[in-house]
């Protein structure tokens, strides 16, 4: 049964359209779903009985089911969903002094296979639609409606490539930016993506306010292709050829992410890279402390030598933040929870 929460606010007032009622009829559902946060159409008081029962027919409203919340000393909760076809997706919800940020999953698993990455220990099953992603959020600003708090930020970093489930994941940001709704700021809206050239074009074309942020993780082709297959498909000079064309239609930052991967991406050589191929971007480089994975023998940079790093970037005129650690006592690392859990069904 099709998800009432996958109707972008156009859409939604197409839909009532269809079904011969007045246009607002499409206002007056998508506010009762986004701004007072009903989780069923019964709850809808100024909808006509007749309506509801058509609207429930037609349509599933059901919230997803919550399997467990697990909150670290610094605030940062970690969700696990059910959908409801029985897989299992995560969520985060992250405390910054700017906001409250929702890293949002947009696959069951993930086929990019990163191979420092939770995520890709699980193979992509399905892509979620947009309405699973939607009720991420969804579920989570009700959580924070008991004090009162809202969801400022999104990133669509949870498991799974955004650019590889494209059409939902656009879908779903328009859905929560929209006024009438959640009304999320579009920049403050982040999708990344681990490099799908293609779709970065196609992206730029659409010339959104939506950030881009591209996970770079490497500054040359050997230590990409060995950390990123996805690097054999479209390698940094075609990645950076698509950027450079996004960056010539779209007068927006690009964000590159950068996990610092001990004796693989802090070298000097790999600084200097880094600093050779941002040049004459509007870049700014997010250094990550790498959530270590058992599995992938990855070693972290510990502080002080990211803090070296930091610096030799900055000295060579990169623009970079070191990115705060969060839930470090609650598996936040990509995919570490889902992967504990359906380990542990299989057992
Ligand atoms: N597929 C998209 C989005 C999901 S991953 C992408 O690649 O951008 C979100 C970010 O988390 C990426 O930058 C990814 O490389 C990074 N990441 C994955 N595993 C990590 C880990 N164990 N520690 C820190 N960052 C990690």
């Amino acid at each position: 049964m099709k998800s009432i929460y996958d109707f972008n606010y156009e859409q939604m007032e197409q839909m009532v359209l269809d079904k011969g009622w007045k246009k607002y009829r499409g206002n007056q559902i998508f506010q009762w779903l986004y701004r007072k946060r009903v989780s069923s159409f019964e709850d809808m008081s100024d909808i006509s009985l007749v309506m509801k029962e058509e609207l429930e027919k037609d349509f599933s409203a059901k919230p997803l089911k919550k399997l467990s919340c697990q909150i670290a000393q610094d605030g940062t909760r970690k969700y696990l969903f059910e959908l409801e076809d029985g897989s299992s997706v995560e969520t985060v919800l992250m405390i910054y002094n700017y906001g409250k940020c929702v890293c949002v999953t947009s696959q069951v698993g993930c086929n990019m296979g990163c191979k420092f990455c939770a995520s890709g220990l699980l193979k992509k099953q399905r892509d979620l639609t947009s309405g699973e992603m939607v009720q991420q959020i969804l579920e989570v600003q009700k959580d924070l409606d008991e004090t009162g708090d809202r969801v400022s930020h999104i990133v669509i970093m949870g498991t799974g490539e955004p650019f590889d489930n494209y059409d939902n994941v656009l879908n779903f940001c328009r859905t929560v930016n929209h006024d009438r709704g959640l009304g999320i700021g579009a920049r403050h809206i982040t999708i990344s993506t681990c490099g799908l050239a293609p779709q970065i074009r196609r992206f730029a074309d659409e010339q959104t306010q939506f950030n881009l942020a591209i996970s770079l993780h490497a500054p040359n082709d050997e230590l990409r292709n060995e950390i990123m297959p996805i690097n054999k498909a479209y390698p940094l000079s075609e990645l950076m050829d698509a950027l450079r064309y996004y960056a010539s239609i779209n007068n927006r930052r690009l964000g590159f992410e950068y996990i610092l991967l001990k004796g693989k991406n802090d070298t000097d050589a790999c600084a200097k890279q880094l600093a050779q191929l941002t040049r004459g971007f509007d870049v700014f480089v997010n250094l990550i402390p790498y959530n270590q994975v058992d599995e992938h023998g990855f070693q972290t940079v510990d502080d002080k030598g990211a803090m070296i790093f930091y610096d030799k970037l900055m000295k060579l005129g990169v623009r970079c933040t070191l990115r705060q650690k969060h839930g470090v006592d609650i598996d936040a690392a990509c995919g570490q929870l889902r992967a504990k859990y359906e380990r542990s069904k299989s057992k």
